[in-house]
């Protein structure tokens, strides 16, 4: 699992935070980068896309 905002690789159980968007839960490193990713899904998806 990585974090879509930073790509930090997040180890399942051991992620800080999720959030649930279209269908789909994300995990994220810390709550500032759910908060970052909350603002603006839709720009981290397409970069997280592009790796
Ligand atoms: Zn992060």
């Amino acid at each position: 699992m990585k974090d879509p905002v930073c790509g930090t690789e997040v180890m399942p159980g051991q992620e800080e935070a999720e959030m649930q968007y279209q269908g789909q839960t994300y995990h994220f490193c810390s709550r500032e980068c759910r908060d970052l990713f909350a603002k603006n899904p839709g720009e981290y998806l397409k970069a997280a896309q592009r790796q």
